[in-house]
């Protein structure tokens, strides 16, 4: 796949993704790092994020060695730029177990150690790069204590302000991680596990009401040649909606099939849009971004009606409008990437 450059960091996850879903993550960090070398991009301390998407990819393509360099380039860039290298740090340290160096994955590591009661995201990481080395009990001890540190934090109040909500979700995340590791090492549960698996459905309850939620917007959908038009007079809409067709089909394919699969039977209804209509709205919208008046617009389209029916049976037309049948158009693109 060719870009034209400069290339912004949605772009730069567009090239990984697709990598990884065709199955040649080595191939995207090439081109990744060949962005980052030619100076293709929108803004250079985005070469940061480049090199350390590169430095997954090579990381999935077992090719560790190859991970260690482009996280070091990338550690290098952070600094350039002034920023704290952490997470990249974390994720140093486990490529450094992985290849049998254990000492100096420790010595990036230890340091590191306060992250796990500052940010939410650190318990995870910093578990995983020390189960990488085989340091189950070091993660038990390290999360244990950081548990123990973090609930003191917590406020004594339900009323919780910015800091609050922070302390919050640090104690989640170590009790979440913990019993992981826990189960891991094949320890009983005790009462923070009780926590961690109460906070577990807590947050998979939360998952179902924001897809339920997500699921009774009406959502409009462009044909391929309204698509084409709109790409035309508003590439804005245009980019939000897909950025191709194809992925504007698929994203709206695996929500739907999303829902259907949790049993949530309030469907949204698909509504046709026109490309001329929007951009009429979007000429009268005063201080609306593009996102506003695209919901808007399936609002009002929603109302008016009509609704294409979603699902086909597999053998008749695709709701798409492509003309070919659903099990062979838009029915495997919820599994297939957008
Ligand atoms: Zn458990
Ligand atoms: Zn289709």
């Amino acid at each position: 796949m060719t870009i034209a450059s400069p290339l912004t960091v949605d772009q730069l996850e567009l090239i990984a993704e697709r990598a990884a879903e065709r199955g040649e993550p080595a191939a995207g960090a090439a081109e990744l790092v060949a962005v980052v070398d030619d100076g293709r991009l929108t803004d250079p301390q985005d070469a940061v994020v480049a090199l350390g998407m590169a430095a997954e990819l090579l990381f999935q393509a077992d090719d560790l060695a190859g991970s260690l360099a482009l996280t070091d380039r990338a550690l290098d860039a952070r600094r350039a730029h002034g920023s704290a290298p952490e997470f990249a740090q974390i994720f140093r340290a486990q490529l450094l177990f992985r290849l049998d160096r254990a000492d100096e994955a420790m010595a990036e590591l230890t340091p590191l150690r306060p992250l796990l009661t500052s940010d939410p995201d650190a318990a995870t990481e910093i578990a995983e790069a020390l189960l990488a080395g085989g340091r189950g009990e070091t993660a038990h001890e390290w999360l244990t204590a950081a548990v123990h540190e973090a609930r003191a934090t917590l406020p004594e109040t339900d009323d919780l302000d910015e800091a609050g909500e922070l302390a919050t979700a640090i104690v989640a995340a170590l009790v979440i991680e913990r019993h992981e590791v826990r189960h891991e090492l094949g320890l009983p549960h005790d009462s923070f596990d009780e926590m961690a698996e109460e906070l577990a459905v807590a947050a998979e309850e939360e998952q179902r009401a924001e897809l339920t939620a997500a699921l009774t917007e009406p959502v409009v959908f462009f044909s391929a040649a309204e698509f084409d038009r709109l790409a035309e007079r508003l590439p804005a809409a245009a980019e939000s909606c897909g950025p191709t067709w194809d992925a504007h089909r698929a994203d709206i394919e695996q929500v739907l099939a999303m829902g259907a699969e949790a049993g949530i039977t309030t469907a949204r209804g698909i509504v046709a849009g026109s490309a001329d209509e929007l951009v009429a709205l979007w000429e009268h919208a005063e201080d609306a971004t593009v996102d506003d008046v695209i919901y808007d617009y399936a609002d009002e389209l929603d109302g008016r009606g009509p609704h294409i029916a979603w699902p086909p049976a597999r053998n008749d037309a695709c709701w798409c409008g492509s003309g070919a049948k659903y099990k062979k158009c838009c029915l495997p693109r919820s599994r297939r990437a957008s």
